[in-house]
């Protein structure tokens, strides 16, 4: 495995940064003076600001998760190299959707290393949908007509378990405003992109002066009509949702679409609910995508409570992924035709809008390839 693929997406920023002799990279996560050794978790700026307060009191590490939940000790043994390779990252809102106790928790599952990520499966590898073909500039990847991805961060506000990019190459992607020159020329060059996607990580780890500015550049292009914005941070620190992230996100030209990435009804608590309505009333298109995990939500029941409760707080039920096929993750996937079955129960229970497109990605293909 080369060694950019067991580091951590904060390891490999700090990396990139430390690489190009600057601090920059660092510090356009949190603020101008967080630390450039632990961008998230650092630094004077970061007292008094509620969301990135909580980034440092995230939990990263097996046996102080499991002691926080009161679980055995042996649970953490398991993690071993998993987690020396992507460790824990856990926030304190997202630990208290956790029922102590119980090792079989949904939410835990999710963020808790097992050995068998560290288990050889064949079919499984570091590059399940086809990101480095799809590179057209630094932080440029395009797959579909009419849309272009940036990779903002490799940054994140949790560490999924099942992330399809835990082993992408986050050091090749801009950390300086400058940086994202090539990227934007290209946009502004293909006439035919409407909608530009801001990815990672998390782009929602970026402090918001860095998100205005770069999402001006992308507004002063005329023909890019749309902005989307996929995030865990609502879910994860609903306290991210703030006045500023609202004023560009929803103050500028483009129309705003934020897909939040919900896996289990016991993300959405009440906090969840109300950082969702603050970014409907203020006209931002909310969409939710999951990813059918086994252990997690490979139910009819789960699923279901997962819409209604989506549904309730103003989010439409988008994607239900088949599990991309990444190193690591192979204990989470769940067989195609379980997902088929779940797809139609859920039909028979629930109005249409209420039931996500089963779909999985294929490296080259021209669109996500329905399942069901
Ligand atoms: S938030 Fe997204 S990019 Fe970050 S670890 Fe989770 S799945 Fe991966």
């Amino acid at each position: 495995m080369p060694e950019s693929s067991i580091l951590t997406p904060q390891q490999r920023l700090v990396r990139a940064g430390q690489s190009e002799g600057n601090e920059a990279a660092a510090k356009s996560i949190v603020g101008p003076e967080a630390s450039p050794h632990d961008p998230v978790l650092s630094g004077p700026a970061l007292r008094g600001a509620s969301w990135q307060a909580e980034l440092r009191e995230a939990v990263r590490d097996p046996s102080e998760l499991c002691r926080r939940l009161g679980l055995p000790a042996s649970l953490a043994a398991g993690a071993g190299d998993a987690a020396a390779g992507f460790p824990v990252f856990v926030p304190p809102a997202y630990l208290a959707r956790i029922a102590p106790g119980d090792p079989r928790d949904p939410l835990l599952r999710q963020v808790l290393p097992v050995a068998a990520e560290g288990e050889p499966v064949a079919g499984f590898g570091a590059d399940p949908v086809g990101d480095e073909v799809a590179r057209q500039q630094p932080g440029l990847l395009q797959k579909y007509s009419g849309r272009a991805l940036l990779v903002t961060t490799g940054a994140c506000a949790v560490h999924c378990r099942y992330c399809f990019r835990r082993h992408f190459p986050y050091e090749e992607s801009p950390h300086a405003d400058a940086a994202w020159e090539p990227a934007l020329a290209a946009i502004a060059a293909d006439v035919t992109l409407h909608e530009v996607i801001l990815s990672g990580g998390d782009p929602l780890m970026l402090v918001d002066p860095r998100l205005t500015r770069l999402t001006k550049r992308i507004a002063a292009i005329p023909h890019v009509s749309r902005l989307r914005v996929h995030t865990r941070l609502p879910i994860m620190v609903p306290a991210r949702v703030t006045d500023e992230l609202l004023a560009w996100l929803a103050g500028g030209r483009l129309s705003p679409v934020v897909v939040i990435h919900a896996n289990h009804v016991n993300e959405i608590d009440d906090a969840v609910v109300a950082a969702l309505d603050r970014l409907r009333r203020a006209g931002v298109v909310l969409l939710n995508q999951s990813v059918l995990l086994a252990g997690v939500n490979d139910s009819v029941d789960a699923l279901c409570d997962l819409s209604e409760r989506l549904v309730t707080a103003g989010v439409t039920p988008y994607y239900l992924h088949q599990l991309d096929r990444v190193a690591g993750a192979a204990h989470f996937e769940v067989p195609e035709d379980h997902g088929r079955a779940i797809i139609d129960d859920m039909q028979r229970r629930l109005p249409g809008y209420m039931v996500p497109r089963y779909v999985r990605e294929v490296a080259g293909a021209a669109s996500k390839m329905p399942i069901a």
